[in-house]
């Protein structure tokens, strides 16, 4: 996943995370995930794990007898957060001594034993390729040990592991399909903290997804740091793939053809899939898009920067004329599909001139929408070792406003171009304004709302006709097919 990859909606970051009660749950476990959806999907890997070991997950923290937080290192206000947090909890572990609390994810990764010597509450460090190890951490706490486990592994995708679906609508899911990351960005802690690229066997995914479907799921986003690097060859690393034997090289799965599997064999389930990243993307992906009516015509294509020099800098393996020559491609292959991109602004080195070519390509592009950050040196990457962070907080912030305006101009023609035209939404819950309004998407990910009608239900299809538009939201009305 990109270092500014779709973060889910803001009101669920730190959302604690709920689910069904076991008949063997004793214990109560209250989580709290922070950041993008690789962390979401992965507490729920974590509540699986723990619901085993006769935990019950809490909304509630205070009756909690497990506190985790599941953190995020992308940029230093996501690490404030949670040290805030943390900060906040300790009045309860004051009243509640036996109350136990730790750290999984990324910022478990990148601090290591740092965080038990500096956050004296936190009794368990967990980094992400950790997590089976939970129960036996939770005995080392229990017998007064330090607890800590942030070993990065080559093999572990939790593939056999079922998860368990916490606070979600019940018709939209994540399943993971890799982890980690090989492509180094300068700007990314990512490969450091979720380690070597490695893909889960298509199998124990096309069974997680029947899983699903078979109970009610109608939209899965198939999830991963860069999921156009998939390759399942037997297992292991991505980069051992050239020592494989003849017969797994023959037989190795790759993302285009774990695409069709799962399109071929759901019809009825909507599938979108998260990141992609440029210089991974092959036109075959584009061909299986366009083939299946099912695979929702959206394209998260993170770029970070329309300059190649700043690419070059950032060590993204592209240039800009490679990445519109993706685009068209996209256009050409998919017509009707929207795109959405991650933006940093005010990279090392980056000059005006470098700035203006970011504008000038959103201006090619005309993206749906974007993630826009201003650049945040994050310790321990390259860029951090080897380029200064030279350009000044103001000039970072005024072009960041400069991206964040083009895009509100963008999205206004992208939303403006579906009104009038009848979209088919999965209903996903209420509208969060108006109760008597359904919230849903249409295939290229765009929010609409539109008034209930009788006998209409969560996880319906539904043809919805659009009247008028925000710069986020379709607003329309149902219609016949
Ligand atoms: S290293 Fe690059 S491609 Fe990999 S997760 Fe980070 S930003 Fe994405």
């Amino acid at each position: 996943m990109h270092q500014e990859d779709k973060y889910i909606d803001e009101a669920r970051q730190g959302e604690a995370l709920m689910t069904l009660p076991t008949t063997n749950a004793t214990k109560k476990l209250f989580l709290e995930s922070y950041g993008c959806q690789m962390n979401f999907s992965d507490s729920e890997i974590v509540a699986s794990i723990l619901n085993e070991e006769g935990y019950q997950t809490t909304t509630q923290v205070d009756e909690a007898d497990l506190i985790l937080l599941n953190t995020c290192s992308i940029r230093e206000k996501a690490e404030q957060t949670v040290r805030k947090r943390l900060g906040t909890l300790n009045a309860i572990k004051k009243r509640n001594p036996s109350l136990k609390i730790g750290v999984l994810g990324c910022m478990a990764e990148r601090l290591k034993h740092k965080f038990l010597e500096e956050e004296h509450l936190v009794d368990l460090v967990v980094g992400p390729d950790a997590y089976r190890d939970l129960p036996n951490l939770l005995n080392d706490v229990e017998d007064g040990r330090d607890a800590i486990n942030v070993q990065l592994s080559k093999e572990e995708t939790y593939a056999e592991i079922s998860p368990v679906r916490l606070g979600g609508n019940g018709v939209t899911a994540f399943v993971t399909i890799t982890r980690g990351c090989d492509n180094m960005c300068t700007f990314c802690v990512v490969p450091f903290t979720r380690g070597r690229e490695r893909s889960r066997d298509p199998h124990s995914i096309l069974d997680e997804v029947k899983e699903l479907v078979e109970s009610g799921y109608k939209e899965v986003t198939l999830l991963g740091q860069n999921v156009d690097s998939y390759l399942w060859y037997g297992g292991g690393p991505k980069k051992d793939f050239k020592n494989a034997t003849e017969i797994q090289k023959a037989t190795a799965v790759d993302f285009a053809q774990l695409l069709d599997m799962v399109a071929t064999q759901f019809p009825k389930l909507r599938i979108r899939f998260s990141t992609s990243n440029p210089q991974d993307m092959q036109e075959n992906v584009l061909m299986v898009m366009a083939k299946h009516s099912n695979i929702c015509k959206y394209i998260h294509l993170p770029v970070q920067s329309g300059s190649t020099s700043v690419l070059e800098r950032m060590n993204r393996q592209h240039t800009r004329e490679e990445y519109f020559d993706l685009i068209d491609r996209i256009r050409r292959i998919v017509p009707d599909c929207a795109l959405s991109h991650d933006m940093i602004a005010g990279f090392c080195g980056e000059t005006e001139e470098e700035h203006q070519d970011t504008l000038s390509l959103m201006e090619y592009v005309k993206y749906d929408f974007g993630y826009m950050f201003a650049y945040s040196d994050r310790p321990g990457t390259p860029a951090h070792k080897k380029m200064p962070d030279d350009v000044p907080t103001e000039t970072k912030k005024r072009r960041l406003q400069e991206i964040i305006a083009l895009q509100q101009k963008h999205s206004e023609i992208r939303m403006n171009s579906y009104v009038g035209k009848t979209h088919e939404v999965l209903i996903e819950g209420n509208s969060k304004k108006d109760e008597n309004f359904w919230y849903g998407r249409n295939t290229q990910n765009a929010v609409i709302v539109f008034p209930k009608t009788a006998g209409t239900n969560v996880g319906d299809f539904v043809n919805v006709k659009v009247h008028s538009c925000t710069t986020a939201t379709l607003i329309g009305e149902m219609v016949e097919a």
